[in-house]
């Protein structure tokens, strides 16, 4: 089996590799001495607090990430959200029309959306009933056009991980980019692939703010890959993509990681209870294991029950519009509170 050479050069779209980044007032001059008088930006020197642009590479943040995933601030680059960076990726590395990406449904939607948005065609390999990937007809599927293959892991909405071996095959025989998208990792029982980055160049890890640590308003993707990828993303990410208000959030959170664990280990605590009351339910044919903070389901109908927890205030995702995922509803772990709520209403539902 010998391993297919990577070439990331091949793999830029030549508009990018050609192009000059936006050099910001702030790229310009960065220094850090407080009594500076900044006239280079135009901004407003009367109010506070935001008046200024915020720092384009975010070095007080990703020094604070850096330091608690172990993983220098050369490889990592900041989203306005995972979607953004996602968008980063399609933008840097698929020429519309002609290239292809490959993802395995079921899995998140964004990355068919993004791939619509850019005008790149997504091929699809379903992942099988184990919702493990068929890696034979990944590999078959691919051509010298695929560039990018999505994988999501733990997998939203079906919530397993991905197995570490098929993993390990497709990154030695794809001679694109993997894409590991890891919004749930935090709740999961196995390591990030993050600390893999030095064994694959074609490696390209994600993950958010937006689960785990409780962020999802402030907007903050995570992308990992080599220095040379991280640097052809920073050269065509907007200039201010990260706010100022969202690097203040962002640090402030980061630096309570004790609260972050300890909410995290809540959540884990209320998936297993959830899961035993759910099995019990008499309509619910299967509650499928899960690494995440939420459980799918598979019930007698799935629009039925959908709405009638909806009449009973309680708002669950559909997605039986998913293959593989007929009648299924995915729950998210709520607070105590809710959860018993839910399970109430369910066994309210029964008769
Ligand atoms: C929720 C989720 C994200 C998060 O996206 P953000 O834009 O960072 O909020 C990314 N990927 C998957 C699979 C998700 O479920």
């Amino acid at each position: 089996m010998n391993k297919k050479a990577f070439n990331l050069m091949n793999l830029i779209r030549p508009n990018v590799l050609k192009m000059a980044s936006y050099s910001s007032a702030r790229d310009e001059f960065n220094g850090s001495k407080s009594d500076m008088i900044f006239l280079d930006a135009n901004e407003n020197p009367h109010n506070s607090n935001v008046n200024r642009y915020p720092d384009p590479q975010q070095k007080q943040l990703k020094e604070l990430i850096s330091q608690q995933k172990s993983i220098p601030v050369s490889n990592i680059l900041l989203g306005n959200g995972s979607d953004e960076v996602i968008d980063l990726i399609f933008r840097a590395f698929c020429e519309p029309k002609k290239d292809n990406i490959l993802t395995l449904p079921p899995t998140y939607g964004m990355y068919n959306v993004l791939a619509n948005l850019n005008d790149v065609e997504n091929r699809e390999v379903l992942l099988g009933s184990d919702f493990q990937p068929n890696i034979k007809e990944v590999l078959k599927t691919i051509d010298s056009k695929t560039k990018i293959i999505f994988l999501c892991s733990p997998n939203n909405p079906t919530g397993n991980l991905i197995e570490i071996d098929r993993i390990v095959y497709l990154l030695n025989h794809f001679k694109g980019i993997l894409v590991i998208d890891e919004a749930y990792i935090d709740f999961a029982n196995q390591a990030s692939w993050s600390n893999k980055l030095g064994e694959f160049p074609n490696l390209m890890v994600i993950q958010t703010l937006s689960k785990a640590y409780g962020l999802a308003g402030i907007r903050l993707g995570i992308c990992y890959g080599s220095t040379n990828i991280i640097s052809v993303l920073n050269k065509i990410k907007p200039p201010y993509n990260i706010n100022q208000l969202t690097q203040n959030k962002a640090i402030e959170r980061l630096l309570n990681s004790d609260k972050i664990k300890n909410e995290i280990y809540c959540i884990l605590d209320m998936r297993d209870s959830l899961y035993k009351a759910l099995v019990k339910v008499s309509f619910i044919k299967t509650v499928y294991p899960s690494e995440a903070n939420f459980l799918l389901i598979v019930v007698d109908d799935a629009e039925k029950r959908h709405k009638q927890l909806i009449e009973k205030d309680i708002v669950v995702r559909m997605r039986n519009s998913q293959p593989l995922c007929e009648n299924s509803l995915r729950i998210s772990i709520g607070t105590t509170a809710e959860v018993e709520k839910l399970i109430l209403t369910l066994k309210s539902l029964e008769q």
